[in-house]
């Protein structure tokens, strides 16, 4: 699984700094996350393929997580897309992207298909053979959820030397990399465990911007292998987080202590500071590993 940063600003986008969209690519997927003003631009800047993005995750209708939405779907009638679009996202976004396209005599020649999320509760909104998507339910200004990725548990792998030793059959190695017993060429049963090794352990990613801070989102991110959590403000700032309804570097660092996270990265930085190693030295009093976001890093997960 890789990550990359195409921007992680809020509020406004600047030369430096771009507003929130990500590239999360896991078993052959690309998955856009967000998509903030300018996003097209940075997709280009960092090389990723347009028509791999099929699946765009949308946290919620502030412009700074949104507002690139538009140029990308134009842009990909304009490169003459045919394949289906998914786009997951709150109540509302299908109406915005439609009546702007509407009101442009604009169209698509691809499937754009909307999935628009209501729940308060974290509900699974996308399954294939390898991925699962769940939403995360954040506490903002508007209804907002986080996205938690997971890779599934992928078929047992093979012990060849173990398998021509006990004489097993070609016909058998699917049922086997399944995690069944199998029977040999003399008929005697053989344990799938004496055959077969573990599946590769899988790995998971939570997206969560933006928020207040918010404790009940513990259980569902618990264990994560990366956490990337908002921090807007830094504690000498803490009197505009909760009224603004975002976080401290202290307290997103308080949550992936509690949700015991591999590694934590930090983003959403306000515009107001200049030095974001601060928000690192903030985040590691609390808990460590701690990155800090920045346009074109790369996270290997
Ligand atoms: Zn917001």
């Amino acid at each position: 699984m890789q990550l990359t940063i195409l921007g992680c600003h809020s509020a406004t986008p600047r030369i430096s700094a771009h507003q929130t969209a990500q590239v999360l690519e896991i078993k052959n997927h690309v998955f856009l996350i967000d998509c903030g003003e300018g996003t097209q631009v940075q997709l280009r800047k960092y090389k990723v393929k347009f028509n791999r993005i099929k699946h765009i995750f949308i946290s919620h209708l502030h412009g700074d997580h949104y507002f690139g939405l538009i140029g990308l779907v134009s842009t990909f009638r304009l490169l003459t897309r045919d394949t289906d679009l998914h786009i997951y996202g709150p109540k509302g976004l299908e109406e915005v992207i439609m009546l702007q396209m509407k009101l442009g005599g604009s169209w698509t020649n691809f499937k754009l298909i909307f999935h628009e999320l209501t729940s308060k509760e974290s509900e699974l909104i996308y399954e294939d053979d390898t991925v699962e998507v769940h939403t995360i339910p954040l506490k903002h200004r508007v209804y907002t959820n986080g996205f938690l990725f997971k890779e599934k548990v992928g078929e047992r792998k093979l012990d060849m030397n173990a398998i021509l030793n006990n004489d097993i059959d070609v016909a058998y190695y699917r049922k086997l990399k399944q995690g069944a017993d199998v029977i040999n060429e003399a008929g005697v049963l053989v344990k799938n465990e004496d055959l077969t090794t573990d599946p590769t352990p899988t790995k998971s990613y939570a997206f969560c911007s933006d928020t207040v801070y918010n404790e009940s989102i513990v259980p569902i991110i618990k264990d994560v292998d990366l956490l990337y959590h908002e921090s807007t403000f830094l504690e000498k700032h803490e009197k505009n987080a909760f009224p603004t309804k975002h976080c401290t570097a202290k307290q997103a660092a308080s949550i992936a202590k509690q949700a015991q996270a591999k590694q934590l990265v930090l983003g959403h930085f306000s515009t107001r500071y200049d030095d974001l190693n601060e928000f690192k030295c903030e985040a590691q009093e609390v808990y460590q590993p701690v990155d800090i976001a920045a346009a074109g890093k790369v996270f290997q997960i």
